[in-house]
């Protein structure tokens, strides 16, 4: 029951699977692009390539970058004995948008849900450890969603640090609960980042 080509089906089916993308979207995009000069979509398909091939992890912090270091982790005026700990790339970029956090990040990857078979091991936990071991840290500020899995995940960090004698501290619940912190005005984030407490 092929209603179009078989390799617009296969466009519709690839860009279906994407996140965010339902299949009336697909459908739209993939026609969209059909139309588009040749050279556009070439364009586009090396740009998509190139990103995936070049971007990697911040050896340090685990942000995605382009350099073997990220510019926050190489910058010297950073507070580099405070790390605030956050699911994703994204919601570093939230908290730097507000131009007022000093120190350097650490970047999970994803947060701990049993439910959807996400472990500890899954995340960037153990090389978190590993820079609490190599590095001078005086505090980890933990900024993880508040969602079910985000809290899993801080009360998990903390659990983890307590015994090194580091100070671990939570964003406040400024932030509403199930929120996304890069949905969150610089406000919000600012408020939670100063009403802290230690976990
Ligand atoms: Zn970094």
């Amino acid at each position: 029951m092929d209603l179009y080509s078989g390799h617009i089906n296969k466009l519709v089916e690839e860009l279906a699977s994407l996140p965010g993308i339902g299949g009336k979207s697909a459908q739209r995009l993939a026609f969209h692009i059909i139309n588009m000069p040749k050279d556009r979509v070439e364009r586009l398909t090396r740009t998509i390539s190139e990103a995936r091939e070049n971007v990697h992890y911040c050896k340090i912090c685990c942000t995605l970058t382009d350099d073997e270091v990220c510019p926050i982790c190489s910058n010297e005026k950073r507070d580099h004995h405070t790390i605030m700990v956050v699911e994703n790339t994204r919601d570093l970029a939230a908290y730097e948008k507000t131009g007022k956090y000093e120190g350097v990040y650490h970047v999970l990857h994803g947060a701990i849900s049993p439910m959807l078979g996400v472990g500890p091991g899954d995340i960037k936990l153990t090389e978190l450890m590993q820079r609490l071991q190599t590095e001078d840290i005086s505090e980890v500020i933990v900024a993880t969603n508040s969602s079910l899995e985000g809290e899993t995940t801080a009360m998990y960090i903390s659990k983890l640090i307590k015994p090194t004698g580091i100070k671990v501290t939570r964003i406040a619940s400024g932030v509403p609960v199930g929120g996304d912190l890069e949905y969150i005005d610089e406000v919000t984030l600012l408020r939670a980042l100063e009403g802290r407490t230690e976990l």
